[in-house]
């Protein structure tokens, strides 16, 4: 079975069962040529009509989004747009036409594959998202220029199928004809990925980020594919078949039950509310946390204002964003995270130095205190949108307390220069410290004494408490928030945070997985901020719950000797109240992994 079962990473929830048809989109050829003097701008107008035909075909893209995936999914198509018309890269492309004499389409493709490189070498997770919109838009301009229409694929498709490909771009996802196309797999591609949002959106289940697919499935091979998963089951037996259909029935009842508790309050069994707030990484996400009834954002990551662009977004821009966030949930707060750059995020605009340890090393508040002028204008835009709306500052890999100090004179004085340049912004916001670092943790009674609120970073937490890469595919099994060691610390955060008066919550990945979700709430944290699709999944644990219970687990998962034992307390504790292998198939549902998936039998 094994060699039979391949895994990625499960980007759309849900069974599909079908034939593959295996489609390598590929970049057109481009011959090289060169033209006369003389036909130089007739180049260049060539270039400016492909690229307004292309937006033209983008917005009839949008129109179709908006119908069959929604309103906020359709903008997907509006940075589309901007990335098309971006007028940096459209003037370098005219220059080479000048310059070299070359056909738009060579000077276009030759752009186009030099910013791709420079993208990849990134290594950014969210930028390779981006790639995937470049590379659409830029096989869409060359076979403009090429004069080569859009092969019509789907004519010969009369059986279900699932379309395997390399990289899927968001365009082709909404074009799918959805009684054909049941199902989708992908080389490339992240649960954040443009195609896998409206994947998401428009219901079809969809796996990415599986290595290989393309040469190890055939066209005309039946495929299971288990978008929750994130599994792709080749050449199924009957047997196997039938068993798919029965946990896709026993899910969809999963799903009912879990719509029914989206617009229920999330009370344990014993009483105790727990708040549960979205994370935003990119405005698609806005729309999920509301439908899922999120009580505000509790972590609004801003990084991708920079990601993939050339030029550092304005102060309107941001206000302008943070305003909408925050009038997408009247009455609740917004928790603008300051960026969080260096590291792995290392956006173009952004002009940083190579380190040897980029994660220990200019990264997050420090490079916001070292360059105020980036850090001001967005401390305004926080400002200015919170006349709007509840919107709070929270500064991500806390170190030292006088950064908490030195955020706060910045604070004041643009609160200040703001009121004296008579522009309508709020007076003041409250600050948070964003708790992911062992320095942070062992020091929180202070942190708790001179920051408005404490909200826990589990990712970096466990990363910096265990020393273990978060991104090191390696480490993997190393990387886990349940070892004693983070939970200790989880709980020295709790208990200094609720002796100062002050709120604390986990905005951590762990905090969207229902076996933590417990653990957290049983450390005392009654506030937690989540991905969104699984917002109704939490909602439906805590639910189930009671927090004495959770208590009693994790004040006895303290005295544990590994992240083992801990899972072998939580685990079977959590099964005492849930069905744990219904909980753990269904839709927004993360495995907890390692031992926790074999000692809950799943
Ligand atoms: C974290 O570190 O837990 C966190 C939420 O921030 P990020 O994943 O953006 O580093
Ligand atoms: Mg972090």
């Amino acid at each position: 079975m094994s060699e039979r079962l391949l895994k990625g990473i499960g980007v759309s929830p849900g069974i599909a069962i079908g034939s593959a048809l295996v489609v390598r989109w590929t970049m057109p050829e481009v011959p090289s040529r060169v033209v006369p003097r003389s036909q130089v701008s007739k180049e260049v107008r060539r270039l400016r009509a492909a690229v307004s035909d292309v937006k033209r075909h983008l917005l009839d893209l949008r129109v179709k989004a908006e119908d069959r995936a929604g309103v906020d999914e359709a903008r997907i198509f509006d940075a589309q747009v901007l990335m098309l018309e971006d007028q940096d890269f459209l003037a370098s492309v005219e220059a080479l036409i000048r310059e070299s004499h070359l056909t738009a389409e060579k000077a276009y493709e030759f752009k186009a594959l030099e910013m791709r490189d420079l993208w990849s070498a990134t290594g950014s997770p969210r930028l390779k998202d981006k790639l995937a919109d470049l590379n659409g838009i830029v096989i869409r301009v060359l076979e403009h220029l090429l004069h080569r229409g859009e092969d019509n694929l789907w004519d010969a498709v009369t059986e279900p199928c699932v379309v395997v490909a390399r990289e899927i771009a968001p365009g082709l996802t909404v074009q799918l004809p959805r009684d054909r196309v049941v199902g989708l797999v992908s080389e490339e591609g992240t649960r954040t990925s443009h195609a896998a949002i409206l994947a998401h959106s428009i219901g079809i289940p969809a796996v990415m980020g599986l290595a290989g697919a393309v040469e190890r499935i055939a066209t005309g091979a039946m495929v299971v594919v288990d978008g929750t998963r994130g599994t792709v089951l080749l050449r199924p037996s009957a047997a196997e078949i039938a068993e798919a259909r029965k946990d896709d029935a026993r899910r969809q009842e999963m799903t009912s039950q879990l719509e029914g508790v989206v617009d229920l309050p999330a009370v344990t069994t014993d009483g105790v509310h727990v708040t549960l707030r979205g994370n935003v990484d990119l405005p698609e996400e806005i729309k999920a946390a509301r439908d899922h009834r999120a009580e505000g954002v509790g972590l609004l990551r801003t990084e991708f204002l920079i990601t993939g662009r050339t030029a550092l977004p304005t102060e309107d821009e941001q206000a302008a964003y943070f305003r909408r966030v925050g009038e997408a949930f009247p009455g609740y707060p917004v928790v603008v995270r300051s960026y969080d750059l260096g590291g792995d995020k290392l956006p173009a605009p952004f002009r940083a130095p190579a380190e040897a340890n980029p994660f220990l090393g200019w990264r997050a508040i420090r490079v916001c205190l070292d360059q105020p002028e980036l850090f001001r204008v967005q401390v305004r835009a926080a400002l200015r949108a919170a006349a709007h709306a509840d919107i709070r500052l929270m500064l991500p890999l806390v170190t030292r307390l006088d950064e908490v100090q030195r955020t706060r004179s910045i604070v004041a004085a643009e609160a200040e220069t703001l009121a004296a340049q008579g522009v309508e912004a709020a007076r003041t916001i409250p600050v948070g410290v964003m708790v992911e670092t062992p320095a942070a943790a062992v020091m929180a009674d202070r942190i708790a004494a001179e920051s408005d609120f404490i909200s826990v970073g589990t990712n970096d937490l466990t990363q910096y408490t265990l020393v273990v890469d978060r991104g090191n595919a390696r480490l993997a099994d190393r990387f886990t928030p349940h070892d004693p060691s983070v939970l200790r610390l989880l709980k020295l955060v709790a208990d200094a945070a609720r002796a100062a008066g002050k709120p604390a919550s986990v905005c951590g990945e762990m905090a969207s997985e229902p076996l933590s979700a417990f653990l957290l709430i049983g450390l005392g944290y009654e506030t937690l901020s989540v991905a969104p699709p699984a917002l109704p999944l939490v909602k439906w644990t805590v639910r189930q719950i009671s927090a004495a219970r959770a208590r009693d687990a994790a004040n006895a998962a303290l005295d544990a000797r590994s992240a083992e034992g801990v899972l072998d307390i939580m685990g079977p504790a959590l099964a005492e109240a849930v069905d744990v292998k219904l909980l753990f198939t269904s839709p927004g549902a993360r495995l907890p992994g390692g031992r926790a998936a074999a000692t809950l039998n799943l």
